[in-house]
């Protein structure tokens, strides 16, 4: 009998549960699909990204534990691809499958002061910070970490409202207000040179590959571009795979991690936030490396040995939000006539403003040459 701590392999042809359903989940499935699974989607949604391409799209509220139950019952492992799905909702998973990552993974990564908590035990570099749960300790934590300094919830889950940027004591009324007036973590606000994250995968017995570095550009506190190899110093790329390794040991990760970075002027590498899952940073593995990051969650939480990484050409991802849907209906054929170019859209219907609804990727000899050509593709799509 295989009970869900067995350490058997998820062989082709069984069914994978994802807590989840957006792109992550989405692209998550094709790679799961094209290597013969099945692929059960449970979300409170209807008709989702990750709906689309699964065998099996399950409507429920993650809060509905009987239906998070039988969801696992009827798979072989429960991964995610969202992960501010509530501890109880990743426990009640537990009991009826092998959940991977673990629901303890979850547990840390799903909330600031948990993770950062994680970080400072470990060891690792992080952002100075303070928890802030009342309007008096703000302006206490402002003084001791000096300003200007970013103020966000201490849960991610807080549609929209998770972060504000605190310039002087004038804004701190405004900050607390913003962040729903609840738990809370205020953060140094780092002068950073570049952003940079590490996507990693490991096995259940501790087998670890990652992606290098890739280089972070984001727009209104959303990824933009992501450039692959980042444009760093060896040494800095080095030692950030290097501390992602350490993260994915602590934690124990059986499946995919992403570790992001500031670095600073002075060349350190701090932490500002894990993601245990697929992250949009590594989307160029769909096309730039012989296996995706998508694939090797697959292989991680399946138990199959993790896949070759080994990139192709230098890569540059740019998303597309909803926002390019103001004027319609963006001009794909035009967008296609970039033959070089990858259009990846993810089925979503309603393109609201600041919404992932696609990304391009691009291949070339140079990352800046890879650069160029998504930015013209990109235009082209207007
Ligand atoms: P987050 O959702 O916390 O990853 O923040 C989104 C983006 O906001 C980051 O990728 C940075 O570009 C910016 N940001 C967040 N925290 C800080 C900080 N402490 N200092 C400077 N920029 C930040």
């Amino acid at each position: 009998m295989t009970g869900h701590n067995s350490r058997a392999p998820v062989l082709p042809g069984s069914a994978i549960g994802v807590l989840g359903s957006g792109q992550l989940g989405r692209m998550f499935a094709i790679a799961a699909r094209r290597m013969g699974y099945r692929v059960h989607t449970l979300s409170p949604d209807e008709d989702t990204p990750t709906g689309q391409v699964a065998d099996v799209e399950i409507n429920a509220p993650y809060e509905d534990l009987a239906a998070v139950c039988r969801f696992a019952s009827g798979v072989s492992v429960v991964t995610f691809e969202f992960e501010n799905v509530p501890a109880a909702t990743a426990a009640a998973a537990a009991r009826c499958a092998p959940v991977r990552p673990s629901g303890d993974v979850l547990h840390t990564t799903q909330h600031r002061l948990r993770e950062k908590t994680f970080l400072s035990r470990t060891g690792l570099p992080h952002t100075s910070f303070r928890r802030v749960s009342s309007l008096e300790e703000l302006a206490t934590a402002a003084k001791e970490l000096g300003l200007p300094a970013i103020l966000k919830t201490a849960d991610f889950g807080y549609d929209g409202k998770g972060q504000f940027r605190i310039r002087d004591a004038n804004d701190f009324e405004q900050a607390w207000r913003a962040v729903g007036e609840r738990e809370s973590v205020l953060e140094a606000f780092i002068d950073f040179d570049r952003e940079i994250s590490v996507v990693a995968a490991r096995t259940i017995d501790g087998h670890f590959v990652h992606y290098g570095a890739i280089e972070n550009h984001h727009r209104n506190g959303i990824l933009d571009v992501s450039i692959a190899p980042a444009r760093v110093a060896d040494g800095i790329a080095r030692d950030a795979i290097e501390i992602a390794r350490v993260v994915l040991e602590k934690l124990d990760v059986v499946g995919v991690l992403c570790v992001e970075f500031f670095v600073t002027r002075d060349g350190r590498l701090l932490i500002n936030e894990l993601a245990p899952r697929p992250h949009n940073s590594g989307h160029f593995t769909f096309d730039a490396n012989l296996t995706s990051q998508f694939e090797q969650q697959l292989r991680a939480v399946s138990l199959l040995p993790l896949g070759d990484v080994t990139q192709f050409r230098p890569a540059a991802m740019g998303n597309l939000l909803g926002d390019l849907w103001n004027d319609g209906e963006p001009d794909w054929i035009t967008a296609a006539s970039v033959a070089d170019v990858k259009i990846h859209l993810y089925g979503k219907t309603a393109p609201r403003p600041g919404r992932k609804m696609g990304h391009l990727t691009a291949l070339a000899t140079t990352a800046e040459q890879a650069l160029r050509d998504m930015e013209r593709a990109r235009k082209l799509v207007h």
